[in-house]
Parts: structure tokens; C-alpha cells; sequence
């Protein structure tokens, strides 16, 4: 069967070796005579499979000692209120709203405190990333919220904002081990793995110790502490094994690529043939300030909502799925993480072409 080119913004395309050898292991996972669905979480063998993940998580992002790496679930979602649950000592926090994804954050956050907007990009359709460089920060500010990529928009922070030396929560679900990040500047990283790591059902949780306590929240639900996942190393209940085990996979390819500064090279060419002709079309057009584009997520519109619907249409004709813009803002977006090869831009671009071409 022929595989197309998915530029989802996710769920999406996972590496083609990952999905194989998915397959190779599923009647019978390393001679256990079952597939990994199908395996005790207490197993020696899925001990194995966690614990592997989340050392080659460490190793990729170099992680320092003091932070843990959990694997949760409900999602990027839940974290918008574990968050605040668990962090909130003093009930205010400051939020950065980029998008659609940080303002359900902070919408959230609302629900167990005092937390402020202290930037937006609202005003333009969030097409950019507001100057981070002297917010008014609160003093007894708990942390200070962003949204690294936005993925609906498009845009990336390149440099993390001022946070005064409050601690800084990042949601990275969109470029999550896109390039290399310098893990111990955030109190928390999180991410749904769902765009550039593994199947949905999985959060993958990176937080300071320090951060990490039974001060929270009163009526904060079990599942919801921090505490009680790092205690117990992810395995409090029964956690998403299948969705471990495929992240796991994944940390694997991307060593075997090199690592995140390699990715990062190979996204920066990658984005780079979609942006060049996006700013030299005729017909198409980015929608976003160039100093904050993102490597993952590239909206572009014709200008005419016909024109783009045609577009999307003939795409998807050709193998070029999933090319439509979120339904908040239209257009077009092509979201090229990790997995998505040159080739796929490539192809993508010369189409375009034609399709100026043919439409101008
Ligand atoms: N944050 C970002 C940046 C996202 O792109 C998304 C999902 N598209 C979410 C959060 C929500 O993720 P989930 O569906 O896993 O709750």
C-alpha cells in the first residue's frame, strides 16, 4: 500500500524504520510471546521498555540529575490544570498567550488562581511572538506560563522570555525534540507526544525537583499530583504502555539520525525550501513574521478562500494529505516535524509550483 505524505499537525507522521519494526515485534515482543499491548506494566520486560525511553530521553535532551522525566496521560490538556494544581503556592501566575493553546492554559489556570496575561499577539491573529524582554513579571509570581511553538499559528519563541527568575513552564508539544533545548533554563517542559514523538495517549512530563512536592492545591486528585507519578516512576497505575514503548522507539531513531542538533539542521533546511518559495510565490503567502516562524508548523494562504479549498483539494489528490489550516483561522498549514522527509518538502514545493502555475 502506498504511503502518502501526512503533514498532520497531529496526530502525524511517525519515522517509516519505527512503524516496521512496530510491526515486526507485534505477534511476539522480544521473544515474550505477546506484543507489547498486551504485557504486564510490571513485567522485567516493559521495566525494560520505560526505563530504556527514559534514559535515552535524558541522553538526547541531556537532562540534568535533578529533573524527572514522567510518562503521564490525559494529554498536553491535563497538564493545563496540573500545573496550576501543583504549582500555584502562592495562586498567581503569569501567562504568555501566543495562541490558541496557551489562552486554554491560561483559561484553566483562572480556575485555581490569579493568573494574568502579561503578553499577547492576540491583537494580530497571534502572528508573532510578543518582545518577552521586560514583562511586568509579579513579584510573587509562581511561574510564568508559555507556549514554545504554536502550532496552529505557526510560531516559535527563539528566545525564552524574561521570567525575572520565576520559574517557566513550557508546553513544547509541537517541537518537542525538534533541536536542542537547555533543559535546566524551565522548571517544567511538557508535551502531548502525539506530533513529533509517538501516538496520542501519552504526555511525556520533564520537571525540576524542587517543583515536585505535596504542597498543592487542596482537593488536587491523586492522579494529578506530580508527586505521586515521580514516586513512582510512571507506574503509579497503569500507564500508557503502548505509546511508551513507541516513544521509545522513536528516541532510538533520533540517535541514530545524530541527536537533536542534527535534527535541528535538518529542519532548518527542511522549513527552509517551504519558506524560500513561500517568499518568492506569486500566488501563496506565509502568515507569519519571519524572525518567529516555526520549524514545524508552516500556514500559508492563497489570499483567496476558494483558490485554497482548490489547493487543498488537488493536494490531497496527489498524496499531500491534511494540508488544511486549523479550522480557527483557515488557509493552509503544512506541519513538517521531524519524521516528514526532505523528499515529502520537496514534493510538496514543486507542486506548489505547478499549482501557481496552473492558477495565476
Ligand atoms: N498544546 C499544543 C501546542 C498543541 O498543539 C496541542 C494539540 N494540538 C495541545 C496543547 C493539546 O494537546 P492534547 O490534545 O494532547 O490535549
Amino acid at each position: 500500500m502506498e504511503r502518502v505524505y501526512n503533514f498532520s499537525a497531529g496526530p502525524a507522521v511517525l519515522p517509516e524504520e519505527v512503524l516496521k519494526e512496530c510491526q515486526e515485534e507485534m505477534m511476539n515482543y522480544g521473544g515474550t510471546g505477546m506484543s507489547v499491548m498486551e504485557m504486564s506494566h510490571r513485567s522485567k520486560a516493559f521495566e525494560s521498555i520505560i526505563n530504556t525511553a527514559e534514559d535515552d530521553l535524558r541522553e538526547l535532551m541531556n537532562i540534568p540529575d535533578n529533573y524527572k522525566v514522567l510518562f503521564l496521560q490525559g494529554g498536553a490538556s491535563l497538564q493545563f490544570a496540573m500545573i496550576p494544581m501543583n504549582l500555584m503556592k502562592n495562586k498567581v501566575a503569569d501567562y504568555i498567550i501566543t495562541g490558541q493553546w496557551a489562552k486554554k492554559a491560561f483559561e484553566e489556570a483562572k480556575i485555581y488562581g490569579d493568573a494574568v496575561a502579561v503578553a499577547s499577539s492576540a491583537d494580530e491573529t497571534f502572528s508573532y511572538i510578543p518582545d518577552c524582554s521586560d514583562l511586568p513579571i509579579r513579584d510573587n509570581a509562581d511561574y510564568v506560563y508559555i507556549c514554545e511553538n504554536n502550532t496552529i499559528y505557526g510560531t516559535k519563541f527563539k528566545t525564552l522570555p524574561n521570567t525575572k527568575g520565576k520559574t517557566l513552564v513550557a508546553d513544547v508539544s509541537s517541537c518537542f525534540l525538534s533541536e536542542p533545548v537547555d533543559v535546566s533554563k524551565y522548571g517544567i517542559i511538557y508535551g502531548g507526544v502525539q506530533k513529533n514523538i509517538g501516538p496520542a495517549g501519552t504526555v511525556i512530563v520533564i520537571i525540576r525537583e524542587d517543583l515536585i512536592t505535596e504542597d498543592v492545591l487542596p482537593g488536587t486528585p491523586t492522579m494529578m499530583k506530580y508527586k505521586i507519578h515521580a514516586d513512582n516512576k510512571s507506574l503509579y497505575n497503569t500507564p500508557p504502555a503502548y505509546g511508551i514503548y513507541v516513544c521509545g522507539k522513536v528516541f532510538k531513531w533520533l540517535k541514530a539520525q545524530g541527536g537533536l542538533g542534527v535534527m535541528k539542521e535538518k529542519n532548518e533546511k527542511k522549513a527552509g525550501i517551504l519558506y524560500d518559495f513561500l517568499d518568492n510565490s506569486k500566488l501563496f503567502k506565509g502568515t507569519v513574521r519571519k524572525k518567529d516562524r516555526s520549524l514545524m508548523n508552516v500556514p500559508f494562504v492563497t489570499g483567496n478562500e476558494e483558490l485554497d479549498a482548490k489547493f487543498i483539494k488537488e493536494a490531497q489528490a496527489v498524496g499531500f494529505v491534511n494540508l488544511k489550516g486549523h479550522r480557527s483561522v483557515g488557509g493552509m498549514r503544512a506541519s513538517i516535524y521531524n519524521a516528514m522527509p526532505i523528499e515529502g518538502v520537496e514534493k510538496l514545493v514543486e507542486f506548489m509550483k505547478k499549482f501557481e502555475a496552473e492558477n495565476l
